[in-house]
């Protein structure tokens, strides 16, 4: 008998529409799987088992009807259709929890679907459940979650990056064969590069905020996680486009192309030849690890040997990035996060006036990074200030752009980069020091600061960790960059870490396991 939770999406939509395996025959194997292992895992804040089982019953009677009706309609079904899915705990689930990580939104419930979660109901997904992340997403290791931290199914004493670590995780660990997350500097990449699997940030605009919690508007993006670039695009297929309730998202047509992405490797690997690739020497950063170096360069040399014209190229005010993205996204996030008052959201805490009640509200509600970015972003917003800081910040940050549009201007198809300086750290490791967490991203937020597309994709292992190989393009050049992911797993698809599985996994299955909020307390006492 098959391991059901082993499949990729694509693998299961097959199954699913020649009727070999039912939509609750799978969410029952991935729902099994997430309660068993979430106390070592800690990827879940929310497991509906319930809703989910009800939603993968009607996947199952839309199946069957369209069975009924013939070929044409079952071709016409979403490919998400009865797939088990994990969206980020900030997403909003009409009459579900929506933390974001925090306490501040204990107990909330949020009223509506957002947009994406509608998009994923019409095509038929089946949600499993919320996952855990970085207090309003600002972290890199999921450290900063106010319900405990995750463990990364490679090595449960090490963070799985963040601030999407529970959705990265989850899917890693075989909860979910994808699932949902947010990129604002590196969010969905970065956790994705750590735990060894596919994340796509799109381009800004590509898929509505409309009931997602916002951090900083004008960076935050949502992207797809799964475990190879056919299931990360028909995900983004799925949720992508239009919707007017999110002014910023954008009028641009999503490409059927992306559900069909070749499945053989070697049409795949053929996409390879005669592309420019540009590799951006600035992100091979100081403190980079060199085993990680060795395994990017290595990639590099792989895409090459299929066809692909690599040049090293230069995007000069890099270095600017972490500087001006630690003005922008606070500034941004002390406006968004003005309206966690203690009235309108979650639990209010005291009993007096109402500025007594906001402070007590707030001063508890809120962990020690959120607060400092809210410090952080007023002091640059205040009056006197704003121009040194805030004005000056999206100054460097149209250079920044305009260091890319270069590029495109010459020819180039597309970028290949690191992801993540380093593999997968230990607990508390970069707790102690904002600036070396905040140097994760170092290779991800020029990309967000210039409203570009990017992807990471596993390219080996590091001392048994994963190592993550970045592609960045053009806006809207989302399908260039699954065409070059696939490439790269087609060329790649007989190396020896390739089907490797994370090695802890056995240890999660294990009841006895530590929690990682009890492993990361010892070792940060140790
Ligand atoms: N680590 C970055 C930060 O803390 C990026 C987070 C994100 O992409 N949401 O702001």
């Amino acid at each position: 008998m098959i391991d059901l939770t082993r499949l990729h999406a694509h693998e299961m939509a097959r199954l699913l529409r020649h009727g070999d395996v039912t939509a609750r025959e799978l969410t029952e194997a991935h729902l099994a799987l997430a309660e068993r292992q979430n106390r070592a895992l800690n990827a879940w804040l929310t497991i509906d088992r319930d809703r989910a089982l009800a939603e993968a019953d009607a996947a199952d009677a839309r199946l069957a009807a369209a069975r009924a009706e013939g070929a044409r309609a079952v071709d016409a079904l979403h490919p998400i259709l009865g797939i088990p899915i994990a969206l980020k705990d900030l997403v909003s689930v009409a009459g579900g929890k929506a933390t974001a990580g925090s306490r501040i939104l204990d107990g909330y419930r949020a009223p509506y679907d957002a947009h994406i979660t509608e998009r994923l109901r019409d095509a038929g997904a089946v949600i499993l459940g919320k996952t855990n992340m970085d207090e309003f997403a600002m972290g890199s290791s999921t450290e900063h979650s106010a319900y405990g931290p995750t463990a990364n199914p490679w090595a449960l004493d090490r963070v799985p990056g963040g601030s999407s670590g529970g959705s990265a995780a989850a899917v890693a660990a075989f909860h979910a064969p994808v699932s949902i997350g947010t990129d604002t500097g590196g969010s969905i990449r970065q956790p994705a590069a750590l735990c060894g699997i596919v994340g796509l940030k799109p381009t800004y605009g590509r898929v509505s905020r409309y009931g997602i919690v916002a951090f900083a508007s004008s960076l935050d993006q949502i992207g797809p996680f799964a475990r190879n670039a056919r299931d990360a695009a028909a995900l983004l297929h799925a949720v992508a486009g239009r919707d007017e309730r999110d002014s910023t998202s954008a009028p641009v047509s999503v490409p059927d192309e992306l559900l069909s992405l070749p499945a053989a490797d070697d049409e795949a690997a053929g996409w390879l030849r005669g592309k420019r690739l540009g590799l951006p020497r600035e992100y091979f950063v100081a403190g980079m690890e060199p085993q990680v170096e060795h395994r990017v360069r290595a990639a590099v040399a792989a895409l090459e040997a299929a066809g692909a014209r690599v040049d090293e190229v230069s995007l000069p005010h890099t270095d600017y990035g972490l500087a001006t993205y630690y003005i922008v996204a606070p500034a941004e996030a002390s406006a968004n996060l003005a309206r966690y008052d203690g009235i309108r959201y979650g639990p209010r805490l005291g009993n007096g006036t109402v500025l007594e009640n906001y402070l007590a509200t707030r001063g508890r509600g809120f962990g020690p990074e959120v607060k400092r970015r809210i410090m952080l972003g007023t002091y640059a917003l205040s009056a006197g200030y704003y121009d040194a800081y805030y004005l000056k910040a999206q100054k460097v940050r149209t250079l920044i752009k305009q260091d890319f549009d270069r590029l495109w201007l010459e020819g180039f198809d597309a970028l290949v980069a690191p992801t993540s300086p380093t593999v997968a750290f230990p607990f508390g490791a970069k707790m102690a020091d904002p600036v070396s967490m905040y140097l994760s991203d170092a290779c991800t937020l020029p990309v967000n600061m210039a409203g570009l597309p990017g992807i990471s994709v596993p390219c080996g292992l590091a001392d048994g960790l994963p190592v993550g190989l970045q592609f960045i393009g053009a806006a809207w050049s989302e399908l260039e960059l699954f065409h070059l992911s696939r490439a790269y797993e087609a060329i790649t698809a007989g190396a020896d870490w390739r089907g490797l599985e994370p090695a802890d996994l056995a240890r999660a299955d294990d009841p006895g396991t530590p929690t990682p909020a009890e492993r990361a307390g010892v070792l940060s006492a140790s």
